[in-house]
């Protein structure tokens, strides 16, 4: 458990959360994880970040991943029990098919960090494995169901799958657009044929899906009757699950190179996982991580708001790392809550601004946001270039998305300070690009090729809401 004082207003001290637009009441972890997003349309974050301290730090060294993700996540968690805690951890990270879960390995001066070792082979898992087991935990205990909906482009929906498939108390409804996700991830989705799991293909866009879930969620009448969750990226406890990985890799690198601050490339979309990466910065000791190195496809926006704060949407750009052709990063609202002093009706109204204009002028921010972060963007050209070069240097295959990183962590690399690069997709999730940049076909995991034999299971509909609710409406679990 996180270690409280043992004197003092223990309401004062607890681990609370609160939202970026200042309009909910201090709330504790397992109500901000069931909130998702806050009820006054802001995002939740805690009151405030713990600090690691050297010493406790040093004393990290050593720990297994699970060990250590209970040391982090016990400082933001203090109303699960903590043989509890342990438990939902253990069972989250047994899944993985190595004990290391996000093992390291070294090609040419970089740190790649492979966050693909889980059941639908993409970091996803990380953070969908525990909310998944964290829901069956918190329904058990409420005595309560949840009705999962969620549209997916593709790795989202499998992992949040794969996190909630054969649960008790959860049944979960993916939409993903017909004949748009590739092969491999439309197999993980529909051969998982466990009876809580609903996959609906969708005559239509993923926009067109999500703008159905969107409609549907804010039905609040519905929302409440059907008990309906969201596993978004938004779900504080994927970003904190997200946060143990960062730790893990700083621990590992000082080994190798003692006294060095590291950076960190990260192939970006949401902002989710780069967001833990900043959230890890602030609770580790001064000088554990040094930038975080936002990589971006040619869906730019994020970089051009570290490189003039111009942050202003553009329209999507389909690119051959799919789940990174995002504008609107559901996340950045987290990081704009601390750019502008932690205040939360400054956030609010720059929030709102963007809402109404597609864009904010944080351009007086430049200098702030360059203390912690650097960007750079890949062309498709890069990334095959990229795949191939490593593929004939190295004998060691990227996937897109990770490619992505690893060309802007090439571009950034500086003798004595040490890049970690996260590895966030298998290659064989992403086979035809990979392909055509390596010219040959290559091995697929042994668990890729088993989907092909499987049997699915998919409902195919219009893209029309009012099916979608009837389909709800009939297999919704019920209380
Ligand atoms: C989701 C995803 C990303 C982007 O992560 P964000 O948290 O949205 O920034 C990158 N790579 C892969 C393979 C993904 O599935």
């Amino acid at each position: 458990m996180a270690r409280r004082p043992k004197s003092g207003n223990r309401r004062e001290l607890s681990m609370q959360y609160i939202s970026t637009r200042g309009g909910i009441d201090p709330i504790p972890f397992t109500e901000a994880v069931m909130m998702g997003l806050a009820t006054d349309g802001g995002l939740l974050l805690p009151r405030a970040i713990p600090r690691i301290g050297t010493t406790t730090y040093e004393e990290w060294q050593g720990l297994s991943y699970p060990e250590l993700a209970f040391e982090v996540m016990s400082r933001f968690i203090d109303d699960i029990p903590e043989a509890e805690l342990r438990n939902i951890i253990a069972r989250s990270y047994a899944t993985f098919d190595t004990d290391q879960i996000a093992p390291l390995v070294h090609k040419e001066g970089l740190h790649i960090m492979e966050l693909f070792h889980g059941p639908t082979l993409a970091f996803k898992d990380i953070a969908l494995q525990f909310l998944g087991n964290v829901f069956e935990y918190l329904l058990e205990k409420q005595d309560s169901v949840m009705n999962i909906l969620g549209a997916t482009s593709g790795d989202t929906g499998s992992a949040a799958i794969y996190g909630v498939r054969g649960k008790e108390r959860i049944n979960i409804f993916i939409l993903h657009p017909e004949g748009r996700v590739s092969q491999v991830q439309q197999k993980q989705m529909t051969t998982v044929t466990d009876a809580n799991v609903f996959n609906i293909a969708i005559r239509g866009t993923f926009d067109d899906g999500q703008a159905i879930v969107k409609s549907i969620f804010n039905d609040l009448g519905f929302k409440d009757a059907k008990h309906l969750g969201a596993i978004n990226s938004i779900n504080w406890a994927r970003v904190l699950a997200q946060v143990v990985y960062y730790v893990y890799a700083c621990l590992h690198i000082s080994k190798h190179e003692k006294d060095k601050a590291t950076n960190f490339a990260v192939p970006t979309g949401n902002f989710g996982d780069i967001f833990a990466g900043y959230i890890a910065k602030q609770m580790l000791p001064e000088g554990s991580i040094h930038k975080l190195l936002l990589a971006t496809n040619a869906n730019d926006i994020l970089t051009r708001m570290v490189h003039d704060g111009d942050y202003s949407l553009a329209s999507v750009i389909p690119t051959s790392s799919p789940s990174m052709d995002i504008q609107s990063a559901s996340n950045f609202e987290r990081y704009l809550y601390y750019l502008l002093d932690e205040e939360p009706a400054r956030c609010k109204q720059a929030m709102e601004q963007f809402e109404e204009n597609g864009k904010l002028d944080l351009s007086d921010f430049k200098n702030q946001i360059q203390r912690s972060f650097a960007a750079e963007v890949a062309t498709e050209e890069d990334v095959l270039n990229t795949i191939a070069h490593f593929h004939k240097e190295h004998g060691y295959i990227l996937d897109p998305h990770t490619a992505v990183g690893i060309h802007c962590a090439l571009k950034h690399q500086k003798e004595g300070v040490p890049i970690c690069c996260l590895a966030t997709a298998h290659p064989g999730k992403f086979g035809e690009t990979v392909e055509m940049a390596i010219g040959k076909s290559f091995e697929l995991p042994g668990s890729i090729r088993a989907l092909l034999d499987k049997e699915s299971r998919c409902e195919l509909m219009d893209a029309d809401e009012q099916q979608i609710r009837d389909f709800i409406q009939k297999h919704a679990r019920h209380s």
